[in-house]
């Protein structure tokens, strides 16, 4: 294999650029060619591609975002959008190609590799934490600790005032987001999509925690169940609350990616060439258990996540 190509699709996410970057140079220490292909689906079937030097990622790994850029381009979902992609691919000489995306792009990924039997590795990039198979997605850690030090930030005024805050957290219908970040800044609690609850039941669970000397409450709200500012209207309605709603929107998906995340990020890039010229295709860079693994398109697109019971009981046992 002489020739790859490597590009962003979907939701962009902080960690993306250390991801091409150790592509672009495990490749060229492999003395492959690699081309960027610029906005995703789109740049492919727009034959949008560039060529990338090892100086291309220089002064990358650092920053959020893509300097390839992201796009979604539902024209890739139907066949002539496809045929289009797969011809510019062909005449662009490349051999392989890697995805760096969430799960729509992984699905296109698939197309390629089911339908035009095309070289394709996958590698999970979105904040949500809401890919089957791997333990952690690259862009979530980051995520993670923007919104952490929000809830921080927050707890210092509600303390001070005696608020009730209900923080919306990004994660679409998956509630990690919510339930990592509520545990690690000790929030009152999480309403997560995949845990029905009643709002009395949590109304009753804050105003008893005020009564034991509580100061302040935070409630972290995925955004899967629902918005914060109708939840707080109903909560403030039945409860009696004056509650202030902080809806953390976009700047969860951008910032400098941690230290993990630029870490996965890389040893996932360097993954996706070793298993392209391994003979690989169709499969998604994993990390399990510490390790980078490979998992099938399909069975990452046929699963759903599971939330962890253990952490939903420690979620509860520690906000007393
Ligand atoms: P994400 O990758 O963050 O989940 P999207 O769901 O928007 O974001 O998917 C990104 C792009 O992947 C879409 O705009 C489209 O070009 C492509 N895509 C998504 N689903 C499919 C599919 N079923 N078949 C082919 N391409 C798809």
């Amino acid at each position: 294999m002489k020739r790859i190509a490597v590009m962003t699709s979907g939701g962009d996410c902080p960690g993306m650029n250390a991801a091409i970057r150790s592509v672009v140079r495990t490749a060229l220490n492999y003395e492959m060619e690699v081309y960027g292909i610029e906005q995703g689906y789109s740049g492919l079937m727009e034959d949008q591609f560039i060529k990338l030097e090892s100086r291309s990622v220089a002064n990358m790994i650092q920053r959020g975002g893509t300097f390839l850029r992201s796009a979604r381009a539902p024209e890739f979902k139907e066949e002539e959008g496809q045929l289009k992609a797969m011809e510019n691919l062909k005449n662009q000489g490349i051999e392989g190609l890697i995805v760096i995306g969430g799960d729509g792009s992984l699905a296109g990924a698939k197309v390629i590799h089911d339908k035009y039997h095309f070289p394709v590795i996958g590698i999970p990039g979105s904040i949500d934490n809401d890919i089957y198979g791997t333990d952690m997605s690259i862009g979530v850690d980051t995520a993670l600790n923007t919104i952490l030090w929000c809830i921080d930030t927050i707890n210092d005024t509600a303390s001070s005032h005696d608020r009730t805050f209900i923080i919306e957290v990004m994660g679409r219908n998956c509630g990690y987001l919510a339930l990592m970040s509520a545990i690690s800044g000790g929030a009152e609690a999480a309403l997560i999509p995949e845990v029905p609850f009643k709002i009395e039941n949590i109304i009753k669970k804050i105003k008893e925690r005020y009564e034991e000397g509580k100061t302040r409450s935070v409630i972290i709200l995925a955004e899967g169940v629902g918005s914060a500012g109708d939840f707080g209207k109903t909560f403030d309605m039945i409860g009696g609350f004056e509650t202030r709603i902080t809806v953390l929107g976009h700047i969860q998906r951008g910032g400098s990616p941690t230290h993990f995340d630029r870490i996965l990020a890389t040893r996932m890039g360097a993954s996706a060439v070793d298993s392209l010229l391994n003979g690989e295709s169709g499969v998604m860079t994993a990390l399990q258990e510490r390790k980078i693994e490979l998992v099938p398109l399909g069975e990452v697109l046929n699963n759903k996540r599971k939330m962890d019971k253990k952490l939903l009981e420690i979620a509860e046992v520690l906000s007393k």
